[in-house]
């Protein structure tokens, strides 16, 4: 904790880790170190901070993996030498409108991440799609959250998160499925504990194939065979209907669709949906009477919906049960996607999506088209949708994509079937890599390393799961010649000969993007710095004219969808996941631990963090384990159709018996490319969000035996 004497100046920020967003305290030192505590004052956490938060300036402390000055290679064969970043951007504009002239504006694509600053995030995508002429800018967000984004869309109208923290408090049952928020999300889940403790009829279901740290308040724990969730919503609802516990008034009124939905959900009887998911009918049941009963209900998802070749589906399919019983747009009441990184949803507000415009605009829709083109004054923006981030490797692989600049998220860790990734940018022909640490394994294939600056090192604003904003300070000058992300990218405008990007701060960006929203379900026009460093924070929509933001949306039941109505969608109920067959008979599915982040970039940093779990592991049920003569801390070979993971065996009762799990954060750092997860993941995607199937992969599972 900060020493008072020492401390010359404090600054209010946020942490950069998971989307829950809390506040910190960071105070400098007078070496220029940094230290940090929770802020009492935030809305959000009140002062309370995770294992992850509560480390979190140990990453900037420590710059031994620092990048700290520009590298470049003139070809393939050449070592990358230390350049001047005129001559980094000068050369890779060189390369870029080269490409451009002789393959058109398809032939470039920015990969970014959801832990770029919403300047970051506006800028790069108002050079691409404005200025580039190409929509090939997507975001691991896409690897995380697409799934949500489309059920809101398709159930809502917009990309919009009904619900605030607040409403954790108001609420009587929480269904808490596909997520893991003890582990993942941890000051929130303190609050829904807290809760609970000062409240114990509150209801608590958790629906996962594991048990995890989230089950210990649980008051029913479904654990359903993986990819069967739609199955087991469209029971919930059918009970839910039998039982008279739905809201007529709110179907009949302000939705569309409850016919055909009831007519779907009523094609399975009980006892099939529960012989699918293998569940006893008696806890379905108590399920849908704890929701029946509920007069705040809260439904919470994260990867474990997402992460599916049917992840639009089963977010659609638990959307449902939040508007058949009108718990929409109440205190206390609303589906509650929780974004996992820290900027996912400020990304989603400037398009930050191949298939997406500013302020949640349609790319497809023409007047939107217009309205940011006529705004921007670039080129004219394609209504084609770019490349998603698996696309972009396919593209890299088959050679119709030429160049890819990565900002900020190592995909040689993150992208299913990795090896196939690691092909793909060897095949590139120009490969820029814009990051803070000389670990990722992108670096090994980058013709430009440009060095960026981190948290604390740089100015701008984030928005959290409860689409709160918040202004983060620069507290410590970047290491070296490290220079913000933005600042980087509107740099690279400036030498592509773009005009519009002569920004003279961050705010500057801020207020801009601010502009464009004016009119719009997100408006925050009228929003600046000041307002934000005043009030800490504040929720979309900005009401400028009371100078304050908006706790939860929909509260007056009128939908964003044309009719005004939200839509009760008919979800087909078939898992689209390759099944486990003889060759490969286990399910294998993957999340992550409690004190890593991502793919450890900073997490490995910190001492501490790394004492919680030392390395990766594979999770076996004990039966399973015994029938494969596996030992505890054997090594194990896990093998699908894709590659390899070797990872010691840790037997435990907490997974079903026919499912493992691998933890999704371990590579080359600290480790080697044999106990990376994503060696063995599918390459399967959602048909409509093209997010990847993280949580089913058939593998093989046996006993490593030295040769
Ligand atoms: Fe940071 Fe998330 Fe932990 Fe809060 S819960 S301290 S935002 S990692």
């Amino acid at each position: 904790m900060s020493n008072p004497k020492n401390s010359s100046h404090n600054f209010s920020s946020t942490c950069s880790y998971c989307g829950v967003g809390c506040g910190v305290i960071v105070s400098k030192e007078k070496n220029n170190t940094l230290n940090l505590k929770g802020d009492t004052h935030h809305p959000t956490n009140k002062g309370m901070l995770c294992s992850k938060g509560l480390n979190l300036h140990y990453t900037v402390n420590d710059r031994s993996d620092r990048l700290l000055y520009p590298q470049m290679r003139y070809n393939k064969n050449m070592p990358l030498q230390k350049v001047s970043w005129d001559d980094a951007l000068n050369r890779t504009a060189a390369v870029f409108k080269t490409f451009i002239q002789k393959y058109g504006p398809n032939s470039v694509a920015f990969y970014v991440s959801g832990q770029c600053l919403t300047e970051e995030y506006y800028v790069v995508n108002k050079l691409m799609k404005g200025f580039i002429g190409s929509n090939n800018i997507d975001t691991n967000s896409r690897l995380c959250m697409s799934s949500a984004v489309v059920g809101y869309k398709m159930s809502l109208g917009e990309d919009s998160v009904p619900i605030c923290y607040d409403d954790i408090e108001l609420a009587d049952c929480f269904y808490v499925t596909g997520a893991n928020p003890a582990w993942c999300h941890p000051i929130l889940w303190r609050r829904v504990e807290a809760h609970k403790a000062l409240n114990p009829d509150t209801k608590i279901i958790i629906v996962d194939p594991r048990v995890t740290d989230t089950c210990s308040i649980a008051d029913l724990h479904l654990q359903l065979n993986p990819g069967t969730d739609v199955t087991l919503n469209h029971a919930i609802g059918r009970l839910l209907i039998e039982n008279g516990d739905i809201d007529i008034d709110f179907i009949t009124n302000h939705s569309e669709g409850f016919e055909a939905y009831k007519q779907m959900v009523f094609s399975k009887t009980l006892e099939e949906s529960a012989l699918i998911c293998g569940l006893a009918i008696a806890d379905i049941q108590l399920a849908a009477q704890y929701i029946g009963e509920a007069k705040g209900f809260i439904s919470m998802w994260t990867m474990g919906l997402n992460q599916s070749s049917i992840g639009v589906n089963k977010n659609l399919s638990l959307i449902n049960l939040n508007l058949i019983t009108g718990k929409i747009g109440k205190p206390g009441s609303g589906p509650f996607s929780l974004t996992g990184q820290p900027n996912a949803m400020g990304g989603r507000e400037v398009g930050g999506l191949a298939n997406m415009l500013a302020a949640h605009r349609d790319l497809q829709n023409p007047i939107h088209r217009k309205e940011v083109q006529d705004f921007w004054g670039g080129t004219q923006i394609d209504p084609k949708p770019g490349l998603t981030a698996t696309e972009m490797f396919d593209a890299l692989d088959n050679g119709s994509l030429k160049a890819i600049w990565i900002i900020c998220t190592n995909p040689l860790l993150s992208l299913p079937n990795v090896r196939q990734a690691e092909q793909a940018l060897k095949k590139a022909k120009y490969v820029v890599v814009q990051e803070i640490s000389n670990k990722s394994e992108c670096l090994a294939y980058a013709d430009v390393i440009l060095p960026a600056a981190g948290w604390a090192e740089k100015e701008g604003t984030m928005t959290n799961s409860e689409r709160r904003i918040s202004y983060l300070p620069k507290i410590v000058d970047a290491p070296g010649e490290a220079l913000p992300d933005a600042e980087i990218i509107y740099k690279f405008a400036q030498k592509m000969g773009f005009s519009g990007f002569d920004y003279k701060n961050q705010e500057e960006i801020f207020i801009e993007h601010t502009r464009l929203t004016a009119n719009t379900n997100i408006d925050i026009s009228g929003l600046t710095y000041d307002i934000l460093k005043k009030e800490k924070t504040v929720q979309w929509p900005y009401i400028k004219k009371k100078n304050k933001g908006t706790e939860r949306l929909f509260t007056d039941k009128s939908f964003y969808t044309p009719s005004k109505k939200a839509i009760i969608n008919t979800v087909p109920d078939v898992n689209k996941s390759e099944a486990p067959n003889e060759d490969f008979p286990f399910i294998l599915t993957t999340g992550r631990i409690r004190d890593q982040w991502h793919t450890r970039s900073k997490t490995s940093k910190v001492n501490k963090l790394n004492q919680h779990i030392k390395q990766s592991f594979l999770e076996i049920h004990p039966d399973d384990a015994f029938k494969l003569q596996i030992k505890e801390d054997d090594v194990t070979i896990i093998q699908s159709k894709f590659g390899e993971v070797r990872v010691k065996a840790k037997i435990t009762k907490s997974i079903k018996q026919g499912v493992v799990f691998l933890p999704m954060h371990y590579g080359k750092i600290l480790g080697n490319d044999l106990n990376r997860t994503n060696n063995v993941t599918s390459t399967l995607v959602d048909a409509i969000s093209k997010e990847p199937d993280f949580k089913y992969c058939a593998v093989q599972v046996s006993k490593y035996k030295k040769p």
